[in-house]
């Protein structure tokens, strides 16, 4: 609820953060609430996605989007209950998720929401039913063509989308499941519940570029990646011949104020013939028709009992700066969400 009746309390950025956001890059200013324009609706947010590419609009923004404006309001997706409405789309009383701000309330075009119908397990929507689980079967399966037979290998394994792109490539048959990710207890987690056969911590101290060319005699067909830099490189140095690389995400350069230099091993994309393509979900949003068929594949394990999607839920407005750095030095375990009251 917001401090006052009709006030409403946002985290603005007031600080362009230097690598992981720190609680004092953001402020908690109140506003009063917004009335929703023709075509807009205003709803009472439950709960907030930490989506870590939002660190790419906090800083000076780049190809993904303009940078966030100092004194905003921080963007992201939200899930909340219709408050005003003036679009037929949606009425007050409904679920919906969609794009809003880290606040009490957030007020948009009501097209740029999802309705949801019943009211049982709202998160799932955040985490396997919405874009989470779209951007790993896109991902997988139109961008990486996962065959039957193929050796995957992933990194972010243990986080929310790769967690569910190990789950979804065995249950496609995938022949070799290879994850990455930081410390044991994430790698174990991989191994019994995410459906990896093996799990590389890159944390350990052990030479991981070794570590995967063990674990990948005869090359990777496919890999999925949600890190960039070292990583990325060591998967191309051991691409196999037509292999097929899906960049999901950066997450260890996002925090750079000058990037990297890329992968030096390109040349083994052309010498392998192998392709790397780069995807974003928000591209199929409205491909009604393909998301049906890619969230069919998830609701099937939904329904079998095998898909495991974890939560990693903090409560309360307060905790969203604090949680979001999280995502950063790997403290989440699970699709991080911040719960409101
Ligand atoms: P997540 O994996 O649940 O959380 C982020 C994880 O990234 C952390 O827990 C940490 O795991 C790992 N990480 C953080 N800094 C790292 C670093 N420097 N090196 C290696 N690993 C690091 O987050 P998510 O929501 O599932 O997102 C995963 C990736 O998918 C991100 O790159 C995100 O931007 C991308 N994504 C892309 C799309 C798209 O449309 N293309 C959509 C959604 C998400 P460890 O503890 O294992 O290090």
């Amino acid at each position: 609820m917001s401090s006052a009746a009709n006030l409403n309390r946002q985290w603005v950025l007031v600080r362009r953060p230097e690598g992981v956001p720190q609680a004092d890059d953001f402020m908690l200013a109140e506003a009063v609430i917004e009335q929703p324009q023709p075509g807009q609706v205003l709803l009472r947010n439950m709960f907030l996605a930490m989506d870590p590419a939002i660190r790419n609009v906090l800083g000076q923004g780049g190809a993904y989007s303009q940078p966030l404006p100092l004194g905003a309001p921080v963007r992201g997706i939200v899930l909340g209950e219709v408050m005003e409405s003036a679009d037929p789309s949606l009425s007050p009383g409904d679920r919906a998720w969609g794009f809003g701000t880290w606040s009490d309330y957030s007020c948009g075009p009501a097209q740029g929401f999802v309705k949801i119908a019943g009211s049982d397990d709202l998160a799932s929507h955040l985490h396997q039913l919405g874009t989470i689980g779209l951007t790993a079967a896109y991902g997988l399966f139109d961008i990486a063509g996962l065959r039957s037979g193929d050796r995957l290998l992933v990194t972010g394994a243990a986080g929310a989308v790769g967690s569910l792109v190990g789950q979804l490539a065995r249950a496609a048959g995938a022949s070799r499941i290879v994850g990455i990710a930081g410390g044991p207890a994430k790698c174990a987690l991989a191994v019994a519940d995410y459906g990896y056969d093996v799990c590389l911590d890159y944390k350990s101290g052990d030479d991981l570029a070794a570590r995967i060319a063990e674990a990948f005699p005869d090359g990777i067909d496919v890999v999925f990646d949600n890190v960039g830099g070292d990583q990325l490189e060591m998967a191309i140095e051991n691409i196999a011949k037509d292999g097929r690389i899906a960049l999901c995400g950066m997450i260890s350069g996002y925090g750079e104020a000058t990037p990297a230099a890329g992968p030096r091993n390109l040349w083994n994309l052309v010498a392998r013939t192998a392709q790397m393509r780069g995807f974003r979900v928000t591209d199929i949003l409205l491909d009604r028709q393909r998301v049906a068929a890619l969230q069919s594949r998830i609701t099937a394990l939904m329904d079998a009992g095998r898909l495991r999607a974890d939560l990693d839920i903090r409560d309360g407005l307060e905790t969203a700066p604090s949680a979001f750095s999280d995502l950063f030095d790997g403290s989440n375990s699970g699709r991080l969400l911040v719960r409101l009251k």
